[in-house]
């Protein structure tokens, strides 16, 4: 029998780790100039968590959820994205926050969606979302939607759009569903099915369907930013202006709904349009009413998730280069086998001064040995020979630069030291 990695998953490999390190080192950046924290969260949870959070009725938990019973017939669920958890465990842990006091918290790992996979969509991908919990001000939803702005361009992501809305507060959006619902209901024959039931149910939600007779239709519908209430207003005016003074470029699209309740004010999403149906990189909103509808106090929140697949493709598609990583500084070569001992003190020396170093195999020839080398993208060679050993003068190989220079023993580890800075 022949292995293979389930459907929908696939190995990150070794020599494919360079486009991730290099976007993880810009969100690195960012996390720490805006001054959010690390969260470790589990990759499962109690199924009633998205159930609840993410909606019984979204596409999400009524189909793509990996569920599962434990042995002591406990319903879980491996985590489809990272808010509920983050919420769940905001609530467990006691935080507190407050606007002078704010919880700004990342998180970054592999999440789970049982759907048909396809270029840039996985059933097991990787998303990286933060949070900023406790501040219902403008400025909060204007940081996440800059963060994440300042990621894509930092990573020279071509051509990325961002896209903001409001889908206002529990005041505004009832009077606006109404007129939404008489919208639907007037043309009820003309949506598909699943928009039929959602009409009833949550009408914002028709606003996703992907049937491009149903988005036809919605053409002329009336749209939450011309029923905001006074304060949902000055809401998103202040968003705008503060993603001005952060420079920040973004257009209104007041088509951005998401369709839960909890879900209040800012929207948007950060799109590109390269990818066909993958168009949207990532994107996030405000979510007030979250943490008080899992149990907790009533507590502002605002967030983003970026699905790290698509960011990846994104950039092979625009035919960004990454950055090589150089994973080894010295490749020592002893010429014989007897020489082995000697390759061994001076990889001591070398690991000793924080310079990586491997030796090669002795009975190697000498030109698969730089072949190794031109390979792997390793720095410097040293080779052992006699006359080495007896002058304790080595001959150090700059690899790409063809050059070499003699260097004794004693100030080996100075000399490449100094040369790898
Ligand atoms: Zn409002
Ligand atoms: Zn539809």
């Amino acid at each position: 029998m022949k292995f293979q990695a389930p459907r929908g998953t696939y190995d990150i490999l070794p020599k494919e780790m360079n486009k991730w390190y290099y976007i993880e080192k810009i969100i690195k950046k960012y996390v720490k100039l805006f001054n959010y924290r690390e969260i470790r969260l589990p990759i499962f949870e109690y199924k009633d968590l998205f159930q609840r959070s993410v909606g019984d009725d979204s596409d999400i938990v009524e189909k793509e959820m990996y569920v599962f019973e434990d042995k002591n017939e406990r319903l879980f669920a491996l985590r489809p994205e990272g808010t509920a958890s983050v919420a769940r465990s905001y609530i467990e842990n006691s935080m507190i926050s407050s606007k002078r006091d704010p919880k700004k918290i990342f998180y970054y790992g592999p999440m789970f969606r049982y759907s048909r996979p396809q270029k840039g969509r996985y059933r097991q991908f990787y998303q990286f979302g933060i949070e900023y919990i406790g501040d219902e001000s403008a400025y909060a939803d204007a940081e996440i939607i800059t963060m994440g702005w300042k990621i894509l361009q930092e990573a020279q992501v071509p051509d990325v759009s961002l896209e903001i809305n409001s889908v206002g507060c529990k005041k505004c959006r009832k009077d606006y569903h109404k007129k939404l619902q008489e919208f639907l209901f007037a043309r009820e024959n003309k949506f598909c099915p699943n928009c039929q039931r959602r009409m009833k149910t949550n009408p914002l939600r028709v606003f996703d369907c992907k049937n491009y007779v149903c988005q036809e239709q919605l053409e002329n519908a009336p749209q939450m930013l011309d029923n905001l209430c006074e304060d949902c207003e000055k809401h998103f005016d202040e968003v705008q202006e503060n993603l001005k003074k952060l420079n920040v470029d973004y257009e209104i699209n007041p088509r951005i709904v998401r369709g839960l309740d909890y879900y209040t004010r800012t929207a948007f999403e950060y799109k590109i349009n390269y990818l066909g149906a993958q168009d949207a990189l990532g994107g996030g909103g405000r979510y007030d009413g979250l943490i008080e509808y899992l149990g907790g106090k009533n507590t502002p929140a605002v967030g983003l998730s970026m699905g790290m697949e698509r960011i990846i493709l994104a950039l092979e598609e625009a035919g960004v280069e990454f950055p090589q990583i150089n994973t080894l500084d010295v490749f020592i070569i002893p010429m014989d086998k007897k020489y082995d001992d000697k390759a061994i003190e001076i990889m001591n020396k070398l690991h000793d001064s924080e310079i990586s170093a491997q030796i090669a195999d002795a009975n190697t020839s000498m030109g698969s040995n730089f072949k190794f080398c031109d390979r792997n993208n390793v720095k410097f060679a040293i080779v052992i020979g006699e006359n080495e050993i007896k002058s304790e003068e080595y001959a150090v190989k700059n690899i790409s630069k063809h050059k070499q220079e003699s260097v004794h023993l004693d100030k080996l580890t100075d000399y490449i030291n100094s040369k790898i800075e």
